[in-house]
């Protein structure tokens, strides 16, 4: 059985990520369709635009303690600046290594349980 993408809205089988582009030329992630969050237009002023998740870290931490105790910890969140300039906020790889800001910044597909494939971000390379 072939693994599944834990979020198909999001990004693709091959790592990519479904974001979107505005007439103004504003790029935002993940795509929608309700409205710029610089000029206010929405509907068919929004295209889908795939980013090529690469980035560069601007900080990270790492959680040693979840209020969720089912929640394995440690984990580390990261902050990216993406080429396309969308900032996100996401899962880093590295569930408890500092990595230093400005690193450049890579989206990886990974498994994650028995069957899913999920996206994180890694140092590139
Ligand atoms: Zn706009």
């Amino acid at each position: 059985m072939e693994n599944q993408l834990l979020k198909p809205t999001l990004y693709t089988p091959a790592g990519a990520l479904l974001g979107g582009r505005c007439t103004c030329g504003h790029v935002f992630f993940p795509m929608q369709t309700h409205g710029c969050e610089v000029c206010g237009r929405y509907g068919a002023d929004l295209q889908p635009m795939t980013l090529s998740g690469r980035g560069k870290l601007l900080s990270a931490t790492i959680v040693h303690l979840h209020a969720d105790k089912a929640r394995a910890t440690p984990f580390t969140i990261g902050k990216i600046a993406l080429a396309e300039g969308p900032v996100v906020r996401t899962l880093l790889l590295d569930r408890d290594r500092e990595i230093a800001p400005g690193t450049p910044m890579a989206a990886r597909l990974v498994p994650i349980g028995e069957t899913g494939l999920d996206l994180r971000f890694a140092p590139e390379g």
